[in-house]
């Protein structure tokens, strides 16, 4: 069986090729290590690897892998749907949050975020599938909704996020991402601190990079399959 270490290497070697590829510049898109059931031990494995960037979906699960591994070089990103009564333990602990997708969670953020800690790295939440998913906001709104965030205090803008629904082959996952890379682009263009396009999965990474993500989330690929997932 491959180890972490292994698969990191893999999945990195193959970022660069897919960079080459869709001629993005090299470094341009990042990993982050979707860790969310899987035990701190494995964090430290990849961490060990050189991989510092994880993203985890449950709040207290990813404050038990804190404590556990009080690892203070790892930044933490937390990518689940993100209820009010959980934003200040996320104010806290958190580096960054991808899934901002409406103004009452931004504005407790930013309240709630320590003054002795530079502001929180957002992400708005796009919903680019409709029906199909629950979480983000409408495309029609993100600009308005990011004005909003931008102007918060405790939060830096950096960006958007999207969760599509799984699409049949790479044409159709590239179709469903351009829009996401347009808006994306006329943000950036707008507001300086945006950088930051958290797009693709362990199944449709390669559309994504194609459409300009710049931050690939990777679970599966990286850890294997995941445990039952622990109750919030
Ligand atoms: C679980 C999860 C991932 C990782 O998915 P894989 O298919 O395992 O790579 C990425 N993003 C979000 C928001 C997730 O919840």
């Amino acid at each position: 069986m491959a180890s972490i270490a292994d698969n990191i290497r893999r999945i990195r070697d193959r970022l660069r090729a897919l960079e080459t590829q869709y001629r993005r510049p090299p470094g341009s898109v990042e990993l982050l290590a979707v860790s969310k059931t899987h035990p701190a031990a494995l964090i430290r494995e990849a961490f060990d690897a050189g991989q510092h960037a994880f993203g985890e979906n449950y709040v207290q699960e990813a404050l038990d892998k804190m404590d556990e591994l009080a690892l203070p070089q790892i930044v933490w990103h937390f990518i689940g749907p993100l209820q009010s009564n959980k934003t200040r333990d996320v104010a806290a602990r958190f580096h960054w949050v991808h899934s901002v997708d409406r103004l009452r969670i931004a504005q407790r953020l930013s309240g709630q975020r320590p003054a002795d800690l530079p502001p929180l790295n957002v992400l708005v939440q796009v919903n680019i599938s409709g029906e199909a998913s629950k979480s983000g906001v409408a495309p029609d709104e993100v600009d308005a909704l990011c004005d909003a965030v931008a102007a918060l205090p405790g939060i830096r803008l950096r960006g958007l996020m999207a969760i599509p629904a799984p699409g049949r082959d790479l044409e159709a996952q590239r179709r469903v991402y351009r829009p996401l890379a347009g808006q994306f682009e006329a943000l950036r263009q707008r507001h300086a601190t945006v950088d930051t396009l958290s797009a693709g999965m362990s199944d449709d990474h390669e559309a994504a990079i194609a459409e300009g993500s710049t931050l690939v989330r990777m679970g599966t690929a990286l850890f294997g399959q995941r445990r039952p997932a622990a109750a919030d």
